[in-house]
């Protein structure tokens, strides 16, 4: 008998498990989807390593995936002959979990069933969901263009099995042994509808095998064509949707759709969505883009810079390129031409998409804008062709308007004679909101720009003026609100009493070489002192931010 390996989960596999196994989810059905998923994912995995070893398919380039019930033996199986995992890929896999953003997701579980099940919905468990309809799993895999496959088992409580396996192709096969409660998932009718429901974006034949009166019957569930290539009048919101959770690997609702076909010097498809929560790995030091790159409707790779800015790594989807060449290395993709061209296109088509949402729905743009904001802002900082369309899309807060506002609105609302955008930055919209730094500015009836992003200090320094106004930080020497025809800046360096004049003095003897200078200023009206930054230094959040990374 061959030898079988007991391994033990992952903690985090393991705690998920266990809210898997304990579950009274009400969507559990889901768990078909996932399978689905994974098995298309596997297929073009293989079609695409193909390109450049033809070996690999083996006389079986006909995709397929197979859902086959069986009522006797009270299994459901779902078979692919997609890329298959040896031994090393069903530990790394099916035993840890590898995305990114877990361990915040893992921080973020309170042990409170019905909202710990609504944060999974939108994590995705994927391959584990397996565990809320069947006590037992059983994937036998062989990885295509290696000889041994292997077999991986578990209940899904803290441990499982590998051990070496039989099996004729390449591919994946996962035996659920289903519940006492899951019966419904071995009904013909059940399953196609699930299919039919989550899954008909699938771009390959999903076959649904039944036993019958007359014995087994074999049918195809799905359209089996790429969802992008149909027609938008074809496609239906719901449809949209699941391609989106499936390319995504996300559980939300779509925000934004963005479908359109390019044609041209260069044609290609884009299929794309802007989610309507913030993905786990949003903030990333990596800030890796996760937009898939197709080529004539083949999978080419879903780690492409080269698609959109970072700035715009928030989006999700695909663009299916007629151009490139179907073998093409994801190395030959840097700075290839055609990608230049198709990445220039879908930012400008992106952004002119988010300009007219912000224009028509304006209450949308600003859920949007809290979300994705502070990424966005990272395009006015490095994206220099594009700063002014950027900077017409940012929303901030203000101490002159509810909720967000525009740079042009607050220019529109500019009092008469004022030159200069104020703004404040700080860390927290709270704490900008109580400083001090605020008093002579409300109480003169002059607007502020709360900033409270990081990323904020970062692409006001590139950004000198708006519209022909300076933008200003109010912790700066000179935004003081004099009237400065009348008195001018010098103004206020001269103390204007003697008793003022002995107060400096008598602070700066005692804070010596910590301050540049103390000087009186019109300011504040409720508090007694503030520090300022000396015109030409620097912002003093800036400052911080800087001293902060630098210790
Ligand atoms: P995700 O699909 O989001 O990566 P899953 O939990 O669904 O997460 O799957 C985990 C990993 O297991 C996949 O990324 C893939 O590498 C592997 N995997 C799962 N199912 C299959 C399959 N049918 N064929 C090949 N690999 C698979
Ligand atoms: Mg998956």
């Amino acid at each position: 008998a061959p030898k079988t390996e007991k391994h033990g989960f992952q903690a985090e596999v393991s705690r998920l498990l266990h809210m898997m196994v304990h579950s009274v989810y009400s969507d559990r059905e889901i768990f078909l989807r996932e399978l689905i998923s994974n098995a298309s994912d596997a297929c073009d995995k293989v079609r695409y390593e193909a390109q450049t070893n033809k070996a690999l398919l083996e006389e079986d380039s006909d995709f397929a995936i197979t859902v086959r019930a069986d009522k006797v033996a009270r299994t459901l199986s779902v078979s692919d002959n997609g890329i298959g995992m040896n031994r090393d890929d069903l530990m790394s896999h099916l035993g840890t979990i590898a995305r990114s953003g877990t361990s915040a997701f893992m921080e973020q579980l309170s042990g409170d069933k019905k909202q710990d099940m609504n944060l999974i919905g939108q994590f995705g468990v994927g391959f584990y969901s397996v565990f809320m309809v069947a006590d037992k799993v059983t994937v036998t895999s062989r990885r295509a263009g290696e000889e041994q496959a292997w077999s991986w088992v578990s209940d899904g409580l803290g441990e499982y099995e590998i051990a070496e396996a039989a099996k004729a192709g390449r591919g994946t096969d996962i035996v659920l042994h289903l519940k006492e409660d899951a019966g419904e998932f071995l009904e013909p009718h059940r399953l196609q509808t699930i299919i039919k429901t989550y899954s008909d974006h699938i771009a390959i034949p999903i076959n649904l095998v039944t036993e019958g009166e007359e014995g087994e019957t074999s049918e195809k569930v799905n359209e089996g064509t790429a969802l992008w290539v149909r027609p938008k009048s074809e496609i239906s919101e719901d449809q949209y949707k699941e391609f989106y959770h499936h390319v995504a690997h996300a559980f939300d609702e779509p925000w934004l759709t963005l479908h359109y076909r390019a044609e041209g010097m260069i044609e290609y498809t884009v299929l794309m969505f802007v989610p309507t929560q913030q993905p786990m790995d949003l903030f990333d030091p990596a800030r890796r883009p996760r937009t898939k790159l197709y080529v004539k409707r083949v999978f080419i790779t879903d780690d492409c810079e080269d698609l959109v800015p970072g700035y715009l790594r928030f989006m999700r989807g695909i663009v299916d390129s007629e151009d490139l060449p179907l073998n093409i290395s994801r190395e030959m993709l840097q700075n290839n031409p055609v990608m230049n061209k198709i990445r220039k296109a879908v930012t400008n088509k992106i952004l002119s998409e988010l300009e007219k949402k912000a224009t028509k729905e304006p209450e949308a743009y600003a859920e949007f804008w809290q979300n994705f904001g502070p990424v966005l802002k990272e395009g006015i900082y490095e994206d220099f062709e594009r700063r002014d369309q950027l900077l017409k899309l940012a929303r901030f807060e203000s101490t002159g308007a509810e909720g967000l506002t525009s740079l042009a609105d607050y220019v529109s609302r500019m009092k008469e004679g004022q030159e200069t955008i104020y703004y404040i930055t700080g860390d927290s919209p709270q704490r900008v909101r109580r400083s001090p730094q605020l008093e002579g500015f409300k109480s003169k009836g002059i607007e502020v720009l709360l900033l409270s992003d990081p990323v904020d200090d970062f692409w006001l320094q590139m950004v000198p003026e708006f519209d022909g106004k300076k933008l200003q930080s109010v912790t700066r020497g000179s935004a003081d609100l004099e009237d400065k025809n009348k008195e001018g800046d010098e103004a206020e360096a001269k103390p204007e009493t003697p008793e003022m004049d002995a107060l400096i003095g008598a602070l700066k003897a005692n804070l010596g070489e910590v301050v540049k200078d103390i000087r009186p200023s019109k300011r504040l009206t409720d508090s007694a002192v503030c520090l300022v930054a000396d015109e030409g230094d620097m912002d003093m959040h800036l400052q911080k931010i800087l001293q902060a990374h630098n210790k």
